[in-house]
Parts: structure tokens; sequence; C-alpha cells
């Protein structure tokens, strides 16, 4: 096989076609191609009078040595994970976020059948729970954007970016594929999902598990944790007030970040974590047009995506201020988990059609800014902002929000420009600095003014910031060994955002 790489493309030619110009360009005689497949898509837009798709293809040649000039390539094997040394016993795996499911996923594909149990909803249900807060601002602190099927990011942009280079990336996103995402998830530099797609992919994984003798609990809680000598022995669950015992010698965690009192549950229970930085800060909108704008220039006739942005800045204090999990053409979604708090994330759909661009800006914090021993004194931070913002925000689940003219000037909001906030169910004009530590506040002044330096117009006096974004990364971590997996716990194996190990997206590349 072959490779072509860094083949430009200045017209609007659909993905399937490009073969057609690779073959004219590169002289091909086309009866020598046996097979092709695009490695790779970006977008060139550093020139914004050069603005053009980059292509890499693979092709499989008759005739190899007529075409000694391109390089030489070996077909790429996906890793495969084997289990080993797990008894027959079914294994219990906590939560069904993307880390769950993947877990429970990779066992039925080695012959185990594990049952999975999640304190939200199957995803259909949970839709239209999430709909209600949305809607009409009634929470459900077990199912909600954060708990349910899918976990954290169902109802999210679903892009599938990391700073990891890691062979199972591409074990991961064929699987998205072979349960119904597009194929050009497989090449795209920047691959997104989407939550419309998301939703229907995350049924199929869960029908194929259950096809293969899993077994899902939804509205499941595991409240206990019995240890005996050292060994994780069985799991206390709740299923609607009925009490039940569920015995198990292998027991995934994956439990996320945000289920707080089962984090205060495990460190009663002696399961070691320690606390770890995270970062707080609030959720940004613009009008996705002059976005692509700053992006794209005006000249290109390419038909472009909506464009994206990711931007850092380092204070001279020390402190960071970074654009996190950007949301092109999407909404600011509600996220909150515990009542009586306001917690922001962003969301788009497939298309990302929507009129404005969102992302997170969000400064540093680490243990040194809360004093104390323990472990979750984090939480505590993230929480009591979480109440500020629920208070400011006019106690009804309504989000606080400010222009950043305002913001910057320091004085509550008194009209709402150009920048329509897409915060659901309502929002309330206020002044987010009276919340915000001093740090934050003023790392996210220097940020958003040094961010106009690069993208011409992040400083737009409407835009508009909605508060608070404290749950981009857990603020604590479970501790597991690296070789064999365990917790301290024998048998309790950690994994995913609550113990910070793997995600998706991490600080560096969303
Ligand atoms: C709105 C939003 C948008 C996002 N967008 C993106 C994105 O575009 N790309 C990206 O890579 N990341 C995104 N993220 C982050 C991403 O969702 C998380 O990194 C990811 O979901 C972590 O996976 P996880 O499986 O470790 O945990 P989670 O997804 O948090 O799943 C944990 C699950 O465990 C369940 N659970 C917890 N405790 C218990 C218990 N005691 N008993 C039973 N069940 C329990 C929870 O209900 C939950 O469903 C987004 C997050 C949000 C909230």
């Amino acid at each position: 096989m072959v490779k072509i790489s860094n083949i430009k493309v200045y017209e609007n030619i659909a993905d399937n076609k490009i073969i057609d110009l690779v073959i004219k360009k590169y002289k091909i005689n086309s009866n020598d191609i046996l097979n092709w497949h695009i490695v790779k898509k970006s977008i060139d837009a550093r020139k914004k009078d050069d603005v053009h798709y980059n292509y890499s293809i693979n092709l499989e040649l008759k005739n190899e040595n007529k075409y000694k000039k391109f390089e030489k390539v070996s077909k790429k094997i996906l890793p495969n994970i084997e289990i080993n040394n797990l008894d027959k016993k079914i294994p219990l795996i906590i939560g069904s976020g993307p880390s769950g499911l993947f877990a429970a996923l990779t066992m039925v594909q080695n012959g185990l059948k594990p049952t999975v149990i999640e304190q939200g909803d199957a995803i259909e249900k949970r839709q239209e729970v999430v709909n209600n807060f949305r809607n009409k601002g009634m929470l459900n602190p077990l199912s909600n954007v954060q708990f349910g099927e899918g976990g954290a990011g169902t109802f999210s942009d679903g892009k599938l970016t990391t700073g990891i280079h890691s062979p199972f990336c591409n074990k991961v996103l064929q699987e998205f594929v072979n349960f119904g995402a597009p194929e050009s998830t497989l090449y795209l530099a920047k691959p997104h999902i989407g939550t419309d797609n998301l939703i229907n992919i995350i049924k199929n994984i869960r029908e194929y598990i259950i096809s293969k003798g899993g077994k899902f609990l939804f509205n499941t809680k595991a409240i206990d944790f019995n240890i005996n000598d050292n060994k994780i022995k069985s799991v206390i669950c709740n299923n609607n007030g009925n009490i039940f015992e569920i015995p198990a010698t292998h027991v995934v965690l994956a439990i996320g970040h945000s289920a707080r009192d089962t984090f205060f549950k495990l460190y009663e229970k002696g399961i070691l974590m320690e606390k770890k930085n995270f970062s707080v800060g609030v959720r940004i909108e613009h009008l996705q047009d002059s976005i692509n704008k700053a992006q794209y220039g005006t000249s290109t006739k390419l038909k472009l995506p909506p464009a994206e942005y990711k931007l850092a800045y380092h204070s001279k204090t020390g402190r960071s201020c970074y654009t996190f999990c950007m949301c092109p053409g999407g909404v600011v979604i509600a996220s909150s988990s515990d009542e009586n708090t306001i917690v922001t994330n962003g969301m788009s759909n497939y298309l990302r059609d929507g009129k404005n661009a969102n992302s997170a800006i969000l400064v540093n914090v680490t243990p040194d800014d809360f004093k104390g021993d323990s472990p979750l004194l984090g939480i505590q931070f993230q929480k009591d902002l979480e109440n500020k913002a629920f208070v400011l925000g006019g106690s009804n689940y309504y989000a606080p929000i400010q222009r950043v003219e305002d913001f910057i000037k320091n004085k509550k909001s008194e009209f709402i420009g150009k920048v329509k906030p897409s915060y659901l169910p309502g929002v309330t004009l206020s002044n987010l600095q009276e919340i915000l530590p001093r740090f934050v506040s003023n790392t996210l002044i220097e940020g958003i003014n040094y961010f106009d330096t690069k993208l011409k117009g992040f400083s737009d006096p409407d835009s508009i910031l909605t508060g608070v974004e404290t749950r981009s990364s857990s603020p604590v971590r479970i501790l597991r060994n690296n070789e064999n997996l365990n917790s301290n716990i024998l048998g309790l194996y950690p994994c995913g955002e609550g113990a910070r190990i793997c995600r998706w997206n991490n600080v560096s590349c969303c």
C-alpha cells in the first residue's frame, strides 16, 4: 500500500470523489487502483488567502513498482484487548458512561457477560428528563446531563479529539463507526459525533452488549461497598428504594467525576484518593458567523464547516486561562446534577448549525487554593461556586449571564446585545465577578483580552458569559496500581474520568 499526503484541495468535492482528483494530479492509471481510503482530512486556514482542505489517502495498487515516488505504508492493525485472569464470576461495572460502556463492550468481545449498573435512566427516558430540566427547571439529581446511560458526554458536541497517542484511539473511533457514527469519524482531523447521533449510537452499543449476554440495571445506584480482607466482596444497590446486594469480586468503578456522594462513600470505605488540579470559569458565546470570519477570512469559495478555535494564555501571576470544549453552532447546556446549583457545559448536533459558537474559558485551580488535607476539598470548592451561581441567577435554575464588556468593567449587565444567550430554562442579567474568586475573574479578563489578539472579535462587547463552568475535570483522583489496575482494594478497578486516568479529550487538546 502507498500513501499520498498533503493533497491540497481548493474545490468543493465530495470525499468519495477525491480519488478522481488524485488520479489526474498524480497521473495514476485508474485500472491500477485496487482499493483506496482517506486517512486524514483537515482544513488549513493559516493563511486567509490560501484556505484549503488537506487530504492524505492510502492506495492499494496493481503494478506498485510503477509508483515508486509514493511512500510505502503497511496496513494499520487495530490493537486487540485480551482479558486474562478473570475467573468465570460475572464482572460488575458501576456507571454506563464512555468508560463503563467501553469496559462492557470489551468484556463481551472477550466472552464475558458483565452486569452494568447505572443510577440514571436509559437513554430514551433520559432525553425526557433532560428536556424537563431545560424547559421547566425540574432537576432529577439521579438522571440529568451528567448522569444516565451514555454518561456525562451524551448531551455534548461529541468531540473525539485527544492529545494522547495510543493505538486504542483508533479502536475507539472504529467502534463508534461500527455502531453508527459516520465513516468520516475515522479520518477527520477533528471528528465529532453530535448529540443527535450519539443518542442512537449509545443505544446500539447497549443492545449489542445485551445480545452477547451482558445485563443493564438502570435507576440502580451503588450505595455501599462490602470489603473484606482488603478485597471487594459485594456492592449494595438501591433501585427506587429497593435495597439489594450484588456479590462481585471484580468491580469496575466507572463513576465519572460528578457522583459526589459516591466519592464520599468510597473515601469512608478507605479507598485511596488524592486531590488534584482542576479548572473553573464560565462559558462564552459568540455569533458563529464572527468566528467563521475570524478563522477562515472572507475570500474562500470553499463550503467549510462551522469554524473552531482553541486558545491558551499564561499570566505573569502563574495562572493560566484556556478555552475548552468549543462547540461550533451549539448551545450552552444546563448541566447541574446537585440541587440548588448551576453548572454550564456545551452541546451541538452533528451539523453544528446553531447561530452561536460557545466554549468554556477556564482558569486553573490547584489544591493550594483550599486549605486542608481531605482529598475531597476540591468538590466543596466546585459546589460553593455552583451554589453561588444558583443564587445569583435567581434561585430558580436560571443561569447568571453577563456581556463581556460589562464583565471587564465589573458592572452588572443591563441588556443583551447581538449575541443572544442559548442557555435554558432561562438567564438572569448579573455581575459574575460577584461570585467568582478574584484570581479567576482577573485571569479571565487577561485571557479574554489576549485571545482577542489571536481571534479577532473574541472580546466583542456583546459576547455573552454564562456562569459557572466547574466540571471540566475531576478535582479528585482515585488511585490505582498501573500494573494490575486495582485500587488499594483488590478487585475494585477505577477507570475513566473519576479516576482521572483516561478521558476522551484531555485539557491539552479539546
Ligand atoms: C455537556 C457535556 C459535554 C461534553 N462534551 C464532551 C465532548 O465533546 N468530548 C469529550 O471528549 N468529552 C466531553 N465531555 C466530557 C465527557 O463527557 C467525560 O469526559 C466522559 O463522559 C467521562 O466518562 P466516564 O465514563 O469516566 O464518566 P461519566 O461519563 O461521568 O459516567 C459515569 C456514569 O456513572 C454513573 N454513576 C456514578 N456513580 C454511580 C453509582 N454510585 N451507582 C451507579 N451509577 C453511578 C453516572 O450516573 C454516570 O452515568 C462533556 C461533558 C459534558 C457534561
